[in-house]
């Protein structure tokens, strides 16, 4: 292991042989001395073991949801903070977008997104996953890890912590977005647990499901060589407020410098119990979640919804 897989800072090892997601799996854990993110050793992950695994039950739950409820993807977002940010980007368009689900699982994001009559299509690693996806939704599906094509929209809910390379993933997914598209990425927020200072390590799903736990800082400098300018969004979402949202827009020769992190964190600085009432939660890391905005160019809809 040489450089942290987010910013290529250097990397000191943390613990020697932290329990992995398969009994008997043991893993490394590093941590980056520049952004904080923690990473293990990059490995190949076989994923249909993962969902055949029945630790996530909620997934079934989403299937239905997206089938028979009148409102599907409004509805996701309220059970899940995860599509609060693609429900509130759907919410300012006019017109039908080409959408990627990136990770689509079951299909039922992108199911719930073709209801609002976008375009929507999925890709996912998994062929048990894919196989689910067209049996429920009809063949919007193909077993992928990289775009085919250009979209408007490319959405990658609590998937950069599974790759191997998430600065590759940001940079294909960039170079998949039509001009004024845009890439909205969530994954679980380690600067949560430092706020806290708990000093934890790997509060994620166990590695190798997880290959990396990411900071605000990690995903910003993951992202910086694709001339991405952050800006500081101080709007929390209601039942999400410890967590961050970053808003970005591209700026390819006028890279703007990061905003200073907020020092006030009275709207983010959760009670000290609540933690552990969200840890148990089957949705896991519900609240725990950097939102990532990535704007390729400008894009009018979404400065009013920036500044407003
Ligand atoms: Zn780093």
């Amino acid at each position: 292991m040489t450089n942290c897989p987010l910013c290529q800072g250097n990397l000191r090892q943390i613990h020697n042989n932290f329990t992995g997601y398969i009994e008997g799996q043991y893993f490394p854990i590093f941590q980056c001395q520049q952004c904080q993110s923690q990473s293990i050793q990059s490995q190949e992950v076989d994923y249909n073991t993962i969902y055949e695994s029945e630790q996530y039950p909620w997934y079934n739950k989403f299937i239905e949801i997206a089938k028979h409820h009148p409102k599907p993807l409004k509805e996701l977002a309220r059970l899940s903070a995860i599509y609060k940010p693609v429900y509130d980007f759907i919410n300012t368009q006019t017109k039908p977008l080409r959408i990627l689900d990136v990770g689509c699982g079951y299909g039922y994001l992108v199911h719930s997104l073709r209801r609002e009559s976008h375009r929507a299509l999925g890709i996912d690693i998994s062929s048990k996953a894919i196989e689910t996806a067209n049996k429920n939704f009809g063949n919007y599906f193909s077993i992928s890890s990289t775009p085919a094509g250009k979209y408007d929209l490319i959405i990658a809910t609590e998937i950069i912590e599974h790759v191997q390379d998430p600065r590759g993933f940001i940079q294909q997914l960039m170079e998949s977005l039509n001009p004024n598209g845009a890439l909205l990425i969530t994954t679980p927020n380690k600067n949560f647990y430092d706020s806290i200072n708990l000093q934890a390590i790997w509060k994620t799903d166990l590695p190798p499901v997880h290959q990396t736990w990411i900071t605000r800082e990690g995903l910003e400098l993951a992202a910086k060589p694709f001339a991405v300018a952050f800006y500081n969004y101080p709007l929390l979402y209601a039942d999400n407020y410890f967590n961050l949202l970053l808003e970005a827009r591209a700026a390819r020769n006028n890279y703007t410098p990061l905003p200073k992190i907020n020092k006030d964190k009275t709207h983010t600085q959760p009670d000290i119990n609540l933690p552990k009432k969200i840890l148990k939660s089957k949705t896991g890391n519900r609240m725990s979640t950097v939102l990532a905005r990535i704007i390729t160019q400008d894009h009018p809809t979404l400065s009013a919804c920036v500044y407003k």
